[in-house]
């Protein structure tokens, strides 16, 4: 068997199509969605996150602000630039690129931004809707396996879906979600005795690592659908996933390549989600000069 690819650089391609269209929609109601990203220190992997994200927010027709600051910034000049983006209308969208540096502590500056302002749905408060399976913004990249995963008709229900990785911005989230689509869900992480044994039993496997291709052909059975959410370079500084592609597409029934599976969709979500938080400061407005 030969695996179907999952093209996420397609699906994505179609959901900022949906998003420019509503931007230029609510551009009619004098609203523009606008998304603050915040960098501190000089990290080059993030400085090309970053510019990305503006770069895509800007070519489907929305705001966005560029905070650069040096590693040295102090967690209370962080905390006074959140407050000031947290209290400025034509912000729908606060995003700090992670990991911060040692001196500021990441769960304060999480916190500290306006949960109606999380876009990337990292807030506890967030954290704590998904879990409960109320209406909240979800995390773009658990979010961006679960559009894929229902562009390709692929229904979680009752099937066994094993999560590698349980990290609060992706394993955990996933793991969430795929159970929230009455999927069976099995974590796994680096003190599970024996993966292979765990992998071999599931219909769905989302590798969350961060390991160059660590999941093989044996790991799978035949026909598992396979999420790689890993990014990582291999020993020629190639990008890669967590997954050995070229031995488990032969043995899977659809699998996400990298670079082009999960990777273009959690750009995708994040701009969905500074819509949706635009969209809705529109409809409080409108509730609120109809009373
Ligand atoms: P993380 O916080 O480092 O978590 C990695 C997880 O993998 C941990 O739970 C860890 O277990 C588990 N693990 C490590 N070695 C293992 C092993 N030998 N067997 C089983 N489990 C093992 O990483 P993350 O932030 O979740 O990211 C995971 C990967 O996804 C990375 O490659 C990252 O670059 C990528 N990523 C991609 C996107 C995207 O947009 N495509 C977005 C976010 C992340 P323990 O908890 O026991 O340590």
């Amino acid at each position: 068997m030969t695996a179907e690819l999952i093209d996420g650089k397609a699906v994505s391609l179609k959901i900022k199509e949906r998003v420019q269209q509503r931007v230029e929609k609510l551009k009619t109601n004098g609203i523009t969605p606008g998304l603050s990203v915040i960098l501190v220190g000089d990290d080059s992997a993030s400085q090309t996150y970053v510019k990305n994200k503006k770069k895509t927010c800007e070519s489907l027709g929305m705001r966005s602000d560029l905070h650069l600051y040096p590693a040295s910034l102090t967690e209370q000049e962080l905390l006074k630039k959140i407050d000031e983006l947290n209290n400025d209308p034509d912000i729908h969208g606060i995003l700090v690129q992670l990991p911060l540096p040692a001196q500021i502590d990441e769960f304060k500056i999480i916190t500290a931004i306006a949960p109606e302002k999380d876009v990337d749905g990292f807030h506890p408060i967030s954290v704590g809707n998904l879990m409960i399976g109320k209406d909240t913004f979800l995390p773009c990249t658990p979010h961006g396996v679960m559009v894929l995963l229902e562009h390709y008709g692929i229904d979680p229900a009752g099937k066994h879906a094993v999560v590698i990785g349980r990290s609060n911005i992706v394993g955990k989230p996933v793991g969430q979600l795929l159970l929230q689509k009455d999927a069976t869900v099995t974590y796994c992480h680096s003190k599970t005795p024996d993966l292979k044994a765990m992998t071999q039993q599931a219909d769905i496997i989302i590798a969350a690592i961060g390991r160059a291709k660590f999941i093989g052909a044996d790991h799978i059975k035949e026909g598992a659908v396979v999420i790689d959410v890993g990014m990582n370079r291999d020993e020629n500084g190639k990008l890669c996933g967590d997954v050995d592609f070229e031995a488990v597409r032969e043995r899977a029934s659809f699998i996400t390549p990298v670079p082009g599976g999960v990777g273009p969709m959690t750009i995708a979500m994040l701009m969905e989600n500074t819509l949706l938080s635009a969209e809705k400061g529109l409809s409080k407005d409108k509730a609120s000069e109809s009373v």
